[in-house]
């Protein structure tokens, strides 16, 4: 395996932790933080609704399904609530797509899609990464 001498993945740009009711949710985070969630954001063709904390220099992510056959509705069935997803971020998510797609990774959409939070993002299936779903957001100019 080559490591090229650029950075790929840069840092945890945020961690996804899929809720049942946001509202409440809100409630509990803006306790855990000490301070107020800084953004809701309505993704509609992920049927998701969002709201996003900030502790220090680390960002969470709550998601709350909109639609019953949504990927979050899904996961929480299955699942439960928890952490969804761990958000890395790239400089180049095309480049990425590319260089994961070669080691073997399968990424959900090889198109990257626009996400929450002015982000352009793919998925990598958690089959291939140790059972995490994996995000890799770029952000949008
Ligand atoms: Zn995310």
């Amino acid at each position: 395996m080559i490591f090229p001498e650029q950075k790929t993945m840069n840092k945890i740009e945020h961690i996804g932790i899929a809720v049942k009711d946001l509202e409440s949710s809100n409630q509990l985070f803006e306790k855990l933080f000490g301070s107020p969630h800084y953004k809701i954001e309505e993704v509609e063709s992920e049927g998701v609704k969002t709201s996003f904390f900030k502790s220090g220099p680390n960002k969470i992510e709550l998601l709350e399904a909109t639609k019953a056959d949504s990927p979050i509705a899904k996961f929480i069935e299955k699942k439960g609530e928890g952490i969804h997803h761990i958000a890395f971020a790239v400089e180049d998510i095309f480049s990425e797509i590319n260089r994961l797609k070669k080691e073997g990774f399968i990424v959900l959409n090889e198109t990257p899609k626009k996400g929450a939070d002015n982000k352009l993002v793919a998925f990598l299936h958690p089959k291939k990464t140790n059972g995490v779903l994996i995000e890799l957001c770029q952000e949008i100019d």
